[in-house]
């Protein structure tokens, strides 16, 4: 599932033929995807010119001319596929239309941007941009790890007297934005907390440390994406699903790569999802 440095990643690899460029014709193959698409969707964003390309949360928002935004979420199996002009470092043929090609937005640049859902739990919807935080999806979503809202003294109000775990407690999006299983397993291996840890059990100052990680976790990752992004010529158009190399996700039975710790990282079930982490080094 694509966190919020993947979907940073496809804004930016979307962003070079859709900024500032007129959408000349939206097509929409079927009624909707997780959810049903709004009104007159194609009609609402065909001839319309994109103003700029924001991220929310895991949102893309799609600022058009007409005063309205559109919301793209990638769900699980979500994918953007850019092809049809050369346009920078993105320029990739598009094989016949997939069956999978649920929306396709036709640049009047002569670029190609495709939304690819095998799964179809993403979703598109419009908002008029200034009603943008009212928005259902958006209304109860906390401040955005990178963002200036997100600080120290917050996340020890946040924790204060929470019983939950740790790893619940930042994977809680009215508590922060964006935050996955992937990236939460990174941030406590990375701040030595163990991902069971009571929330509210947690020294003030160890929750303080935890915000610089949580920034650097993630601002490392859109690197690696942006860099993902550069070496794009091998791929077939596909934006986002780089490789990371992760240091306890998905790592279970290999060795700590702490170098004076000769673990190895293990895995529990919390909330029905993986939690990967050293026993040692996390406590
Ligand atoms: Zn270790």
């Amino acid at each position: 599932m694509p966190e919020l440095p993947e979907v940073e990643t496809v804004k930016a690899g979307i962003a070079p033929v859709m900024e500032g460029q007129v959408i000349a014709r939206a097509d929409v193959n079927r009624p909707d995807l997780r959810w049903p698409f709004p009104t007159d969707m194609a009609a609402r964003l065909s001839g319309q010119r994109v103003l700029g390309l924001r991220r929310r949360s895991k949102y893309i928002l799609v600022d058009l001319a007409s005063a309205e935004t559109l919301l793209i979420h990638l769900g699980m199996s979500g994918r953007m596929l850019v092809s049809g002009q050369k346009i920078g470092a993105f320029h990739h043929p598009h094989p016949a239309p997939a069956k999978h090609d649920h929306v396709v937005f036709h640049m009047e640049n002569g670029a190609r941007v495709t939304f690819n859902d095998a799964r179809r739990f993403g979703a598109m919807d419009l908002m008029q941009t200034a009603e943008q935080e009212n928005h259902w999806l958006i209304r109860d979503i906390g401040p955005e790890p990178l963002g200036n809202a997100f600080h120290e003294t917050y996340l020890i109000e946040k924790f204060k007297g929470r019983n939950t775990p740790v790893k619940s407690a930042l994977l809680d999006q009215r508590i922060v934005a964006g935050l996955g299983n992937i990236y939460v397993c990174e941030v406590l291996f990375r701040a030595g907390i163990h991902p069971a840890r009571k929330a509210g059990k947690i020294s003030a100052k160890r929750v303080a440390a935890l915000v610089p990680i949580i920034r650097d976790v993630l601002s490392e990752a859109i690197v690696a994406g942006g860099s993902s992004l550069r070496d794009y010529r091998q791929s077939d158009g596909e934006l986002g699903y780089f490789q990371h190399v992760f240091q306890v996700y998905d790592r279970e039975g290999a060795d700590c790569v702490t170098p004076s710790c000769n673990m190895q990282i293990r895995r529990i079930v919390q909330s029905g999802r993986s939690s990967f982490f050293c026993p040692q080094c996390q406590r």
